[in-house]
């Protein structure tokens, strides 16, 4: 049975998140992404394209192609915000998808026909996106991921296109061979120096030519080209495990150093947990020798997220392993068997005083984040130097990193 795919991608995704918060910046040249003399263009609004700007293009080249651009330095965390925003309404609206980017999804619809209608169901998600996060979308339906992330590039900007079943391969012939994701600069050159420009033809050269040519790739290039494509939905994970270690400067004897830094990473981590709405139920501590010997303990807890519960257990677990005179290079904790769920249902036993202390102190860390070198305002780690991993995002909802998308705007 053929799979119906959808591909979805937010337009030009930095630079309207941009203009969401600015809307002075709405129908201008806009660039976003690196200032400094290395700097690269991240994303790029329409009104750059007919000066050849292009993303994934230097900075320095794009300024003197469009002078007038507004150029801004980009801010990792608004995206991280706005792309949870977007993943969030897929969630509700799909059963499975894949995140394959800050700004790109992809779901399987395959079976939706029989309740509601897939092209249906994709244009609606599409126009809800836009209706509730403020950003343009665009998205491509057919019988594969590739197929359908090439439509979604074709129906751009803000727009949607179906491919039907057996119509894969007409619809890729006559584009450019740089249209299939994978044909980067190198691999256009080999096919660019035999005179292959099309896709077409490598649709009409034979399977083992390719082969020939571009070894392994090619042949993946060959089937993509002919719109054959079983690669499947990666699910939206969630983390089974978090953790945090350090490696200290100097190699140390001083063990009151090394509880205060298992501390401070038990505090964080447990942030952490409670931020993402999670449980531990098994809390493990490592120690690295100077000579390179490695010893971790773990033990198994009752489900918490609380810093009372958590701490002692570090503690207890270092004082059992740290059993040689020799120097530690490093120390480090681990939380695992996570669950979802909320901390109070496992702080039955604690005072309604210390729930909501710890609501106001991590309600005060969100508020708050973190200072210009990531570490939380709040943390307790922030005074010994310890880098509070919030800083990153939340570790739960399986967001690939921040990583421009030069190939589809
Ligand atoms: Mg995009």
């Amino acid at each position: 049975m053929d799979r119906t795919i959808l591909h979805l991608d937010l337009d030009t995704f930095f630079v309207s998140v941009e203009r969401k918060h600015d809307s002075r910046l709405n129908n201008r040249p806009v660039l976003v992404g690196g200032t400094g003399d290395r700097g690269v263009v991240a994303a790029c609004s329409y009104e750059t394209r007919p000066f050849g700007v292009h993303s994934g293009m230097s900075m320095k080249m794009a300024r003197m192609l469009c002078p007038e651009a507004t150029i801004i330095r980009g801010d990792g965390g608004m995206y991280s915000d706005e792309s949870k925003i977007v993943s969030q309404i897929i969630a509700e609206t799909v059963p499975v998808f894949e995140k394959a980017s800050i700004d790109e999804f992809y779901a399987d619809l395959s079976g939706m026909d029989k309740f509601f209608g897939s092209y249906q169901l994709a244009t609606e998600l599409r126009q809800r996106i836009k209706r509730e996060s403020g950003l343009p979308i665009s998205c491509g339906l057919s019988t594969s991921k590739v197929v359908s992330k090439v439509a979604t590039g074709e129906a751009k900007p803000d727009n949607h296109k179906k491919i039907e079943a057996g119509a894969e391969k007409s619809f890729l012939a006559p584009m450019h061979v740089q249209k299939i994701p994978m044909v980067g600069e190198k691999t256009n050159k080999v096919l660019y120096d035999m005179g292959v420009k099309y896709v077409k033809t490598i649709q009409e050269m034979p399977v083992e030519m390719m082969g020939e040519i571009l070894g392994k790739n090619g042949i993946l290039l060959w089937n993509r080209a002919n719109g054959l494509d079983n690669s499947p939905i990666v699910p939206f994970h969630e983390r089974k495990s978090i953790s945090n270690e350090r490696t200290f400067g100097k190699d140390t004897g001083d063990v009151k150093r090394m509880r205060e830094m298992l501390r401070a990473m038990g505090e964080n981590l447990a942030y952490q947990l409670r931020n993402g709405n999670k449980l531990t139920s098994c809390v493990s501590v490592k120690i690295r020798y100077s000579d390179f010997n490695t010893v971790s303990k773990q033990v198994k807890i009752p489900y918490t997220s609380a810093d009372h519960t958590l701490i002692p257990q570090i503690e207890r677990l270092f004082d059992l392993l740290h059993n040689r005179r020799m120097m530690v290079r490093l120390v480090g904790v681990n939380f695992s068997d996570l669950v979802t769920g909320s901390h109070q249902i496992n702080m039955f036993d604690d005072s309604e005083e210390k729930l909501n202390l710890y609501q106001a102190m991590d309600y005060i860390r969100n508020r708050y984040g973190t200072d210009n070198r990531g570490n939380s305002i709040l943390s307790w780690g922030t005074t010994i130097g310890i880098p509070n991993i919030s800083s990153m995002g939340n570790p739960f909802n399986g967001d690939p990193p921040i990583i421009p998308a030069h190939r589809n705007a």
